[in-house]
Parts: C-alpha cells; sequence; structure tokens
C-alpha cells in the first residue's frame, strides 16, 4: 500500500535489517529494540491489523506466529524464552497500521504487560 512503512520494507524500498524472507512474510530488526531481540514479522500483502484479517488469512497468520519461533531459535531465545505480540489499536499502543507479530526476547519479561 503507497506510503505504508512496512509495505516499503516488504517490497524492498526501504532499508531494514532483514533477517528472513519468505513468499508470505518479511521479518527484520526493530528500529527501537524494546529487548536484546527485538524482530517484527510482518505479511507481504498489506493488512492493516488483526481487525481486517479475514478466515482466509488464518494460514497466513499461523505462518508468521511459526517464522517467530524459527526466528527465536535462530537467536538464540528459544530455550530462555520469547514473547510474541500483536498491538491492534491505539490502546493497545499500535502504531504502525500494517499487522506485524512482534519477536521479544533475551531479558525478563514482566507480566502483566503494560
Ligand atoms: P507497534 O507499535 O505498531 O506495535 O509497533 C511498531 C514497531 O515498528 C515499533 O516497535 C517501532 O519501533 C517499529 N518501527 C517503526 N518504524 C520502523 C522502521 O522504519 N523500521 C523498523 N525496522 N522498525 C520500525
Ligand atoms: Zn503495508
Amino acid at each position: 500500500m503507497k506510503g505504508c512503512i512496512f509495505c516499503g520494507i516488504a517490497e524492498g524500498e526501504r532499508p531494514a535489517r532483514v533477517c528472513h524472507e519468505d513468499e508470505q512474510c518479511v521479518a527484520f530488526h526493530d528500529i527501537h529494540p524494546q529487548a536484546p531481540v527485538h524482530i517484527l514479522v510482518v505479511p507481504r500483502r498489506h493488512i492493516a491489523s488483526l481487525n481486517a484479517a479475514r478466515p482466509e488469512d488464518e494460514a497466513l497468520l499461523g505462518h508468521l506466529v511459526r517464522v517467530a519461533a524459527q526466528l527465536a531459535g535462530e537467536n538464540g531465545i528459544a530455550a530462555s524464552g520469547f514473547r510474541t505480540v500483536i498491538n491492534t489499536n491505539a490502546e493497545a499502543g499500535q502504531s504502525v497500521y500494517h499487522l506485524h507479530v512482534h519477536l521479544l526476547g533475551g531479558r525478563r519479561m514482566r507480566w502483566p504487560p503494560g
């Protein structure tokens, strides 16, 4: 989608530290990391948020979470632990309206999240 930051990264038009690419998604390091490992996994296709996901997107959503788990392994945080987060809309803190899974790890996480 024109003007979307994450579409730009997925299409290779905006720079990012990409760490995974496949037909359905792209993953890259967050520009303002909140943990020693902070990676964003985004679908190549523009979906604004989880609110806009359709029943036919179920396999894609599963793929994003599975890729996040794979990247946790590749980044050495699978055994120690990691968190996957999808923020949806303002009160959850969503700031980029292209659906993304945060992968966070490498430090102890608190619960409940702020
Ligand atoms: P949200 O707040 O929408 O859940 O998460 C958006 C995330 O995208 C934030 O953690 C923010 O740091 C990250 N981000 C925003 N713009 C860019 C960018 O241009 N490049 C990268 N790598 N991360 C970005
Ligand atoms: Zn987009």
